[in-house]
């Protein structure tokens, strides 16, 4: 088997991109913060998992966070040998704010953390920066997201790694041909008819 894992905060549209790239509908009607277990759907011996979301969420107890941050770590890590990408998925909207915050208390934020952890262990990362419809300066917003992750600005540098995308509103052309060429560059372009969607 292989498989491709998608993590990030709970929120930051993580279903709704699952939806536009795979055409599957996942959590169904369970609230955020109230399961560990990850989605998966397979096409041949392709595994997609949309691992739970982490990062505080309201109304959620601090112990559970800590728990879905453990359940990812040690997921990721017992499963690194198949993992060929993992996406992670940002709010492009609110990803500068609660960083700051976090570091402002002293913290590395989970995000940079997450990215970190990712670009350890697997072999290909991908950030997703979802929401974009909403933001105002995409150039500066990126440039910044990019040098909080670690990666030198301009962003523009970095197209191979950062996709700015809309899940809702089905932008995620980007996204999509660059996980195509991932599956071409491991020599198994059968798998693409997994990705949904508008041809290109
Ligand atoms: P998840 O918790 O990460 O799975 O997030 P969801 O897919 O459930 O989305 C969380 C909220 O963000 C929902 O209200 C979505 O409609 C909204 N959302 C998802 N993608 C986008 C986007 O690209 N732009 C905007 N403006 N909202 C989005």
């Amino acid at each position: 088997m292989i498989e491709i894992v998608f993590a990030g905060r709970s929120n930051v549209g993580k279903s709704t991109l699952f939806y536009q790239l795979f055409g599957v509908k996942v959590r169904k009607g369970k609230k955020p913060g109230t399961t560990i277990k990850p989605n998966q759907i397979t096409y041949k011996d392709l595994i997609i998992t949309d691992l739970p979301g982490f990062g505080y969420i309201s109304g959620v107890d601090r112990e559970f966070n800590e728990r879905v941050k453990d359940f990812i770590v040690r997921y990721i890590e017992e499963n690194a040998n198949r993992i060929i990408l993992a996406i992670q998925v940002v709010d492009g909207k609110s990803f500068l704010e609660i960083a700051e915050r976090w570091e402002k208390r002293g913290y590395i934020p989970v995000e940079v953390e997450m990215f970190e952890f990712l670009n350890e262990v697997c072999p290909k990362v991908f950030l997703a920066v979802n929401k974009m419809d909403k933001v105002d300066n995409p150039d500066e917003t990126l440039d910044a997201i990019a040098e909080k992750l670690g990666m030198i600005p301009p962003w523009t540098n970095w197209r191979h790694v950062i996709f700015p995308i809309s899940a809702k509103k089905g932008k995620v052309e980007n996204l999509r041909n660059a996980i195509k060429r991932r599956l071409i560059e491991i020599k198994r372009s059968d798998l693409i008819p997994v990705l949904k969607g508008k041809k290109s």
